[in-house]
Parts: C-alpha cells; structure tokens; sequence
C-alpha cells in the first residue's frame, strides 16, 4: 500500500510517498514560494534522477498537480497512475481538544480544523490548502489529519491546566496542548522496540530538540506532561522562541517598547530564543563556532539552552516517579553529541550516565554508558513514517 504523506505550510508544500509494508520511501520532493515569484518543484524518486520544475504555480492545488505529474512521470516518476496512491496522510498542527487521534477527513474535520485556526493561525490554514489541494485533485483517495497535539491528549488534568481562572480554560480553552505529538509518538514508540520491551512497562522522557524544541513524558506509552504550552512557543529556550518567562514580561515589555500584541508575538516568536540571547544566529552550530571563538553571548545562549532541557529532565523523571531511558531526536538531537551530553551533565545522582565514546556517533543507538541505570538513546525521528503508519491503521 502507498500512502502519500503532505506536510503543508503557508507557501510550501513537502510530500513523501512511502510504500508502507516495507516502510520503504519511494519518492519525495518539496514545493516551495506556491503563489509567490520563483515557485519551484524539487522532486526524487528512487532509483531515478533529480527532476527540478520552475514554473508559476499560484496556489497549492496547482502544486499537488504538478507533484502529482512528477509521481507519475515516465521518466522522473515511481507510478504509473494516481490509482497507485492508496491514502494520503496530512500533518495538521492543532487539533485543541478535539481530537486525540488521527482521523479519516470529512467535513466535520475539516470544519474542527478551521475552529482551530484562532490557536494555530499560521499553520491550521496553510494544513487546509494542503487538504483542500488534494481533495480537488484526488477526489477518490482517501485522507487521515495527523495532528502535531493529538499525542498529549493523555496528559491529565494537572498537567495541561494552567492556574488562570477556570473559565479561561472553559470559555476559551486556554490549556497546554503540546507539539511535536508525532515525532515525541514515533520515537516513544520506536525505543521500546529497540530495547525489546513493551512500551506499557517504559517512563521515557523524549528530547525533541530542533529548531524548535520540546520535551515530554511518556509512561507506559502514554504522555503524562509536555513543555509547550497553548502554542509552540512555551517550554525550553528555542532557536528564536523565548521559551517559559514570567508572564509579568509581556505587559511590561509591550508598554516600554511600545509594541501591539501582534508585534509582541511576533518578537517573542522571532527575535528571542538564542537568536535573540546570542546576537549571532538561531543555528546551535554557529553558536558553538562563535562559543569556541570566545563569544560569551553564544556561550551563554548555550548554557541556558542546556540548563532548560535538564531541568525539564528533572522535573520530568519526578512527574513520573522515575525514567528507563532519555531519548534525544531533531536536528540537534540527533547530531549534536556535545549539548547531548551538556543536557545530562551531572545527572549520574539519578542513574543517568552518558558514554562520552559512543555520544560521538551519529545515527539510532544507545549513547549512555554500560553501568547506566537509566537508558541514553539517540533515535532520528521520522514524523512522514509515524503519519504512514497512522493513515495506513485507519484506511486498510
Ligand atoms: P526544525 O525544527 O526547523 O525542523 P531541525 O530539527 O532541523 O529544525 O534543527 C535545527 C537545529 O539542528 C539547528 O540548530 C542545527 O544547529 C542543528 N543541526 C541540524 N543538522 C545538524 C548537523 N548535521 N550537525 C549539527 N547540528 C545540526
């Protein structure tokens, strides 16, 4: 069965088509600067060259055409006819309350997505054109919402309700729903496998530390906490996201720099994080050039990055009354073995020691020492296989 997997953004769309029993990428390719000059086709199917198309595509059911015409190309392709697609899978960012699972899309959840919209305002519409865009163009196939909340919808009350009052939550569902639900879902249930437990008998904390980073808890399978909040903005210090602060901050900062909410959020989005903290870059491997180089901002922004991602372990690890194993995945997690190992330093009191020779490796593997009580691992996340196996579940 193939399934095709879309991740939609506002002027972007990425695909992959996955041949699920062998969990096999056949083909996969982005579009990117839909509806803007310079729209563009990166297109590779296996075995085949690269096709590049440069042309105007206006909106994204003008690049699902062309993506599916690159699909299907004699030359370029990997199918014969669209009949070949079995199901396609979308990412969706929110969900609220509304889901805890993925869906087969009909109307009624398309209509929660758009209610969704006012806590996901950049990427719920830009998830629609991707669902819209297919179904104009697949009308037969069918489509599962894959939701980057879903994930924590186990977390209990304690955990997702913030001390506002009552009817912020009831009136407004103000709450912490979380992020990164399929990747922190992937790899917590990629490890168990590894380790060749059940999941049901595993307290795992994943460390999804990328550009935007997150963490959460997960016992026995099930996520019990996360660090993000309402929005993506919540938790540890990110790229260019500030992270937790003392909500006091907001008010105060909007009033001395004379900012609307508009440019506030926008500030706290794009301009803090250790972008912000640093002066220098969002990227962790500028930040380590320029901390190598003697920059004490790029040091610091350093720092409290890893000092973030440790105390959530911390917090974490008591919020579940102990942890198996730590899982670090995303492009830091997976590729950065020395803020790894920074985010662990001096945790060996609560059993977790890091192999110093095996954090230099790249790749799936365990990285904690052989006398560790807790498990280190590094697991890539692959959020396209984990929305695969989701659409798959629903639609065979
Ligand atoms: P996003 O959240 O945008 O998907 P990523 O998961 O790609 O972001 O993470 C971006 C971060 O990962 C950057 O700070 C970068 O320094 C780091 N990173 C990505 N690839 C590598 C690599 N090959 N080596 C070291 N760091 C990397």
């Amino acid at each position: 069965m193939n399934i095709l997997v879309i991740n939609a953004g506002s002027s972007s769309l990425k695909y992959q088509l996955i041949e699920i029993s062998k969990e096999e990428v056949l083909a996969k390719g982005l579009v990117e600067r839909i509806g803007i000059e310079g729209s563009m086709l990166t297109h590779t199917a296996k075995g085949k060259e690269k096709l590049e198309i440069k042309e105007p595509m206006k909106d994204h059911k003008e690049a699902m055409g062309h993506v599916l015409h690159a699909l299907t190309d004699k030359q370029f392709g990997i199918i014969s006819d669209m009949s070949e697609i079995n199901a396609v899978g979308h990412r969706v960012l929110h969900a609220a309350e509304k889901f805890s699972d993925s869906v087969i899309i009909n109307d009624e959840v398309i209509a929660a997505i758009k209610e969704c919209i006012k806590f996901g305002p950049l990427h719920n519409p830009a998830n629609l054109m991707g669902i819209e865009a297919c179904m104009a163009t697949m009308p037969d196939t069918p489509m599962v919402a894959v939701f980057d909340t879903a994930f924590h919808q186990t977390m209990p009350k304690k955990a997702y309700l913030y001390g506002l009052s009552y009817d912020a939550y009831t009136e407004h569902g103000i709450r912490r729903y979380g992020f990164h639900g399929t990747s922190h879902k992937y790899v917590s249930q990629r490890l168990p496998k590894l380790l060749g437990k059940d999941k049901k008998d595993l307290k795992i904390i994943t460390c999804h530390l990328g550009n935007g980073s997150s963490l959460a808890a997960v016992d026995g399978g099930k996520c019990v906490d996360t660090t993000m909040g309402l929005t993506p903005l919540a938790g540890v210090v990110m790229g260019t996201r500030c992270g937790d602060i003392d909500p006091a901050i907001v008010p105060h900062l909007m009033k001395e720099m004379n900012l609307n909410s508009e440019q506030m959020s926008d500030y706290m989005n794009k301009k803090c994080g250790v972008l912000g903290i640093s002066g220098i870059s969002s990227d962790f491997r500028d930040l380590d050039k320029a901390s190598v180089e003697g920059n004490q901002r790029a040091k610091i922004a350093i720092e409290i990055f890893c000092y973030g991602v440790k105390k959530y372990i911390g917090a974490y690890a008591a919020a579940m009354g102990g942890v198996d194993a730590i899982v670090f995945t995303a492009g830091i997690g997976e590729n950065n073995g020395a803020l790894r190992a920074a985010c662990v330093e001096g945790l060996e009191y609560m059993g977790v020691k890091m192999d110093e020779e095996l954090n230099k490796n790249r790749g799936e593997m365990r990285i904690s020492a052989a006398d560790s009580k807790v498990e280190i691992w590094c697991v890539p996340t692959n959020e396209e296989l984990m929305i695969a196996i989701d659409t798959f579940e629903l639609c065979k």
